[in-house]
C-alpha cells in the first residue's frame, strides 16, 4: 500500500486562499508555483502570504 502526499499551494493575498498555479520558468523544464492574483511563490514570498497544505491522496 502506497500513501500519496502533495503538497498544495495556496496564497492569501485575497483574503481568502487561491491555489498557485505551476508556470514555466526560464529554466527550460523547471516549474514554479506562482499566485496568478500578486506573483508570490513559494521562494518567493515577500508578504508571507503562502500557506500550503498536504494532502493525502486516497485511491
Ligand atoms: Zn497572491
Amino acid at each position: 500500500m502506497t500513501i500519496d502526499v502533495e503538497r498544495r499551494y495556496f496564497c492569501n493575498c485575497s483574503g481568502k486562499p487561491l491555489e498557485l498555479v505551476p508556470v514555466e520558468t526560464d529554466e527550460e523544464g523547471q516549474l514554479d508555483l506562482i499566485c496568478e492574483r500578486c506573483g508570490a511563490s513559494p521562494s518567493s514570498d515577500p508578504k508571507h502570504t503562502i500557506t500550503y497544505q498536504d494532502v493525502t491522496l486516497d485511491d
